[in-house]
């Protein structure tokens, strides 16, 4: 006998802790392709190769044309680096931060961008996607929709974005291999360049 309510799924569910929020068709999909694993295959075949910026500097370079492109006139940045400490989940899609700082008797705000690290191997719309909300919180600090509307005209593409980088995240969690690890033996990186001022 067939019960209607079927035993829902937690177990899958529970990994999916990325996605939640979104409408539970696309969360049974994901199921599906996870246990069949094929979410990586399905990343790959999107987006078969990573961008190139591997260090805070072309970081740097990278979202300071965008910047120029799209918020010329918005507060200078003073920071922009991929940080290996963000809490993925927490802060899965990077921060934007003001710091205040005093200085002297002078309290002085200095705008860094920090990127989490994950995206140093990701396909180019994703550090796009990451980049360019971490630039319009230069100008609309919280999720609002004045932030969304910039946001969107920077990245019309967003949503679709944020959804396969989540879903990227998800096939992390459940063991996938990273996808866009470089091939060739990585050197290390030991002469980090500093950060531009
Ligand atoms: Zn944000």
């Amino acid at each position: 006998m067939d019960s209607a309510g079927a035993a829902p799924k937690t177990v899958a569910v529970a990994t999916l802790k990325y996605l939640q929020g979104y409408p539970q068709d696309t969360l049974d999909q994901v199921s599906a392709m996870l246990d069949a694993g094929r979410l990586g295959d399905w990343l790959l075949q999107k987006y078969p190769q990573s961008h190139g910026v591997r260090t805070d500097r072309a970081l740097y370079d990278y979202v300071q044309a965008l910047k120029q492109e799209y918020l010329r006139s918005a507060d200078a940045l003073s920071k922009v680096a991929f940080d290996n400490k963000l809490h993925v989940v927490q802060n899965a899609l990077g921060t934007h931060t003001t710091i205040s700082r005093v200085q002297g008797n002078k309290l002085k705000a200095k705008r860094e961008i920090r990127i989490a690290s994950l995206f140093k191997e990701t396909p180019a719309p994703f550090l796009s996607m990451i980049a360019v909300q971490e630039l319009a919180h230069l100008r609309e600090r919280n999720h609002d929709k004045a932030f969304y509307q910039l946001y969107t005209h920077m990245e019309p593409q967003y949503h679709q974005l944020e959804f396969e980088v989540r879903v990227y995240l998800t096939h992390l969690d459940a063991k996938g291999k990273k996808l866009w690890a470089p091939a060739e033996c990585a050197a290390p990186e030991a002469s980090k360049p500093s950060t531009a001022l």
